[in-house]
């Protein structure tokens, strides 16, 4: 049996996985996230101890994945100070010697989704998390978007609500992005509690169902993906999902008359078909992907022995 390393790698803690090559989890452990010096010794050592095959992570960024650049597979620019321009693929390359896959940890999410979740048969989906943070992963032609760098919809501009007492939000980049308007961190400063505590009746849903069909709305208008999931924290608030479809048709009116989101939004915008694990399999899937590449790089070089592998 082949072994793989999956890694979530979070802003407030590490999940790490070994787990067999159907995906069975033979063992898995959590870390707080400290700085690169006080956490990585603990996370190189799980992985050492198990022989992987190759490691996936999906981490919390932003993330330099232009596999062009010197810096590929850096964190960038991340208000965690201790982590910036920290090399963490590298680091794990350098230390485990097996081939690293990295994205960003909703792209992860997104991954496992489409190809074993609430989006399976599609070839393209939004992944959403609501949680400390906003962040967004898309797939297209079924792999992960990148770019100039990769989405970042949890900070694109959107409208702020006549009622709202902070209509500025939280964010210390922009005012009214979704991130600094509807995260968790958003609702608790908005209200002076955590957004658990608020009963379904509270005013603050409308505001949050508001700014997150603005957002699922952005989205499709973007990138037309076949299913948006909706995960994180705040979304285990089960009536925030039916709000958020009826506000997302409103925005629409109608403009997109596909009739996947006209007659059939409780099938478009959906809870995770893998509950909380889209993250974690999503690093699976990465790692799959970064052996499968390694072997190709292998052939192209012949000198190599492939018995190497
Ligand atoms: P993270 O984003 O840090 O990975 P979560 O997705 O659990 O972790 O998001 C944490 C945020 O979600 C916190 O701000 C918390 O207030 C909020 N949250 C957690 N559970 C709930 C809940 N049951 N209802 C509403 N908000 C929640
Ligand atoms: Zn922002």
């Amino acid at each position: 049996m082949k072994y793989y390393g999956a890694l979530e790698a979070g802003g407030t803690k590490m999940v790490l996985s070994i787990m067999d090559e159907t995906g069975n989890v033979e063992q898995q452990t959590r870390m707080p996230t400290k700085t690169p010096a006080e956490t990585m010794p603990g996370m190189l050592a799980f992985f050492s101890e198990h022989s992987i095959c190759a490691l996936g992570i999906g981490g919390f960024g932003p993330l330099n994945l232009d596999r062009r650049s010197p810096q590929y597979g850096s964190i960038m620019e991340t208000p965690k100070l201790a982590w910036r321009n920290y090399p963490l693929m590298q680091a794990f390359r350098d230390e485990l010697h097996v081939p690293v896959g990295l994205d960003t940890d909703v792209n992860a999410a997104a991954l496992a989704e489409v190809h074993l979740g609430a989006a399976k048969g599609k070839e393209s989906c939004l992944y959403i998390t609501v949680g400390t943070g906003i962040g967004g992963g898309v797939i297209i032609h079924g792999k992960p978007v990148h770019g100039l760098m990769h989405p970042e919809i949890g900070h694109t501009a959107i409208v702020p609500e006549p009622n709202d007492p902070m209509p500025r939000g939280i964010c210390p980049y922009h005012s009214c992005c979704p991130e600094g308007m509807a995260s968790g961190p958003a609702m608790e400063k908005r209200w002076g509690k955590p957004a658990a505590e608020l009963p379904p009746d509270h005013p603050g849903w409308e505001l949050e169902s508001s700014y997150l069909a603005q957002l699922c709305s952005n989205a499709i208008l973007s990138f037309s993906p076949e299913k948006i999931i909706l995960g994180g924290g705040v979304m285990q608030q089960k009536f925030l999902l039916p709000m958020i479809r009826n506000k997302v048709l409103k925005l629409l009116n109608g403009y997109i008359a596909h009739p996947v989101i006209f007659s059939d939004i409780d099938e478009y915008i959906v809870e995770p078909g893998l509950g909380t694990r889209s993250g974690i399999m999503g690093a699976f899937l990465l790692a799959l992907e970064a052996e499968k590449e390694e072997r190709w790089n292998e052939k192209d070089r012949p000198s190599v022995p492939r018995s190497a592998y």
